[in-house]
């Protein structure tokens, strides 16, 4: 029987992808070095704290995250382990309500302001149309999330990012799916002064054959596609039911990709 792997799109088995919370003015610099570098990322705004003086303008949205991820970060930024589920659900719903005003598109990330989350929240989110939220701390790893709803980077930019880095770059053994998971906030790099660690950074992972650059929602719906294919119970062919395109290896071969609606015998 075919043994058949999933692959990310373009049959790469290595994914970068970029995660920054709360949507200040700085983000225009850092959406700049992405783009000069081809990295693409999720910014987690909330949508009632635009007019501090110090947040991006919802005008912006479009055009400045073009090519990359909005997702949600509440409305307000509360603690939210600490509110009743029902404002825990407004903060996520109105977040999603004005952002997507302004995207055209469903917003269905988040990130945990200040990482506060409890299992009950986790098990709302769902119900709000969210597919994946991210805590705080490093993994230190590039393993696939087990929980999207506890996705935990790889780091902080402040944390080894260099040094991961490298190690990112050097993994090869194509019979594992990695990921690389970076997160902070832009004005971070304003208060340490250190502009060039992310320049670095992006200059060092830029334009690599093996890696597929994406934004976290990118991520997720590449698997949840993966796992919606429909294959024959011997694995002689494969139907693909997205919108997408999927790609896969059979038996070691070189990956090949099932259009979207298409069969393929494999
Ligand atoms: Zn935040």
């Amino acid at each position: 029987m075919n043994r058949v792997y999933c692959c990310f799109p373009g049959g790469k088995h290595k994914a970068l992808t970029m995660s920054y919370d709360d949507g200040r003015t700085q983000d225009r610099r850092l959406v700049q070095i992405f783009n000069e570098n081809g990295i693409k990322g999720t910014f987690h705004l909330n949508s009632g704290l635009f007019d501090r003086g110090d947040r991006v303008m919802p005008e912006e949205i479009p055009a400045l995250y073009k090519g990359h991820e909005v997702a949600c970060h509440t409305v307000t930024h509360p603690t939210i382990a600490r509110c009743p589920l029902p404002e825990v659900a407004q903060e996520v719903l109105e977040d999603r309500k004005t952002l997507e005003k302004y995207t055209g598109y469903p917003v269905r990330g988040l990130s945990y302001p200040n990482g506060s989350v409890s299992r009950d929240i986790e098990n709302l989110l769902p119900a709000l149309g969210i597919r994946y939220s991210r805590v705080v701390g490093s993994s230190d790893s590039f393993a696939l999330p087990e929980n999207p709803y506890r996705w935990q980077a790889t780091c902080h930019h402040n944390h080894r990012l260099l040094e991961l880095g490298e190690q990112f770059l050097s993994l090869f053994k194509k019979q594992y799916l990695y990921l690389m998971y970076v997160w902070g906030h832009s004005y971070e790099f304003d208060d340490k002064g250190n502009w060039e660690l992310m320049e670095s950074f992006c200059r060092q992972m830029s334009g690599k054959e093996d890696i597929w650059y994406c934004t976290n929602i990118e991520f997720l719906d590449c698997m949840d596609d993966f796992n919606r294919l429909q294959f024959a119970a011997d694995n002689s062919f494969v139907y693909n039911p997205n919108a997408r395109d999927c790609w896969i290896s059979v038996s070691d071969g070189a990956p090949i990709c099932i259009p979207a609606g298409g069969i393929v015998r494999l």
